[in-house]
């Protein structure tokens, strides 16, 4: 039945890597590790309450398991309080160590508008007590994300418009110009710290406005110079 030998053998066949679909392309980008940046614009680092001059950005993980496309968003279980974070996507294509901020947009694949769904209120415990972010941050379905879409077709967007509408109505409203590390920093920040891989993604953080959703209310995120990204909540 297999040509592996037992030492070969996995105890259960393992199940498909996580991956996103590529726009105009009938190829998908494989998925390794989701970084993402937390306090990188100064508005929701204020509207969180701390102060975006004595405290730099910092990075948490979600699941790679945790994407999910456009569609709906399942209202996860054990919170009375899930927010939406409009961010856009970084998609690395190389990895590497110690990459400097001059090299590092050569490792990036493209770009993607993304949702950091958050269970505020579990998250709000974990900071309290000093705890973890993942029951938070890290739940099934909390990484919605669009297609990704390749810098060779749009570059590599500096600035441009990041909001959310919910019921059409405006919420959050920022522009990639007001990041505090860029996208070429944080790639040498993360780098640093981690060995990054090639189908490693950097949700770049989330300019003000962050609130909580409710079922049936649909989410309509759009990073201008990327494209969009809509979800029912369910
Ligand atoms: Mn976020």
């Amino acid at each position: 039945m297999t040509s592996h030998s037992d030492s070969q053998s996995y105890v259960f066949e393992p199940g498909p890597r996580p991956s996103l679909p590529v726009r105009g392309l009938s190829l998908r980008f494989p998925v390794h590790r989701i970084y993402c940046v937390g306090r990188n614009y100064a508005a929701h680092a204020i509207e969180m309450g701390h102060d975006p001059d004595r405290e730099e950005p910092f990075f948490f993980q979600k699941n790679p398991d945790n994407l999910i496309l456009d569609g709906s968003f399942p209202y996860p279980d054990k919170s009375e309080d899930v927010h939406f974070e409009i961010e856009m996507v970084v998609a690395l294509h190389e990895g590497g160590k110690d990459i400097s901020p001059d090299q590092a947009l050569d490792h990036v694949y493209g770009y993607a508008v993304g949702l950091d769904m958050t269970r505020r209120d579990l998250q709000g415990q974990a900071k309290k007590a000093g705890r973890p972010w993942e029951i938070g941050k890290a739940f099934e379905c909390s990484a919605p994300c669009s297609a990704i879409v390749p810098a060779a077709a749009i570059g590599h967007p500096a600035k441009g418009r990041v909001s959310l509408t919910v019921n059409g109505e405006l919420r959050q409203d920022g522009d990639l110009s007001q990041l505090i590390w860029k996208v070429p920093e944080m790639i040498a920040y993360l780098s640093g710290l981690f060995t990054l891989q090639p189908g490693d993604l950097i949700f770049s953080g989330t300019p003000a406005g962050v609130g909580p959703v409710q079922r049936g209310e649909r989410l309509h995120g759009v990073v201008a110079p990327v494209g969009e990204l809509s979800v029912e909540v369910t």
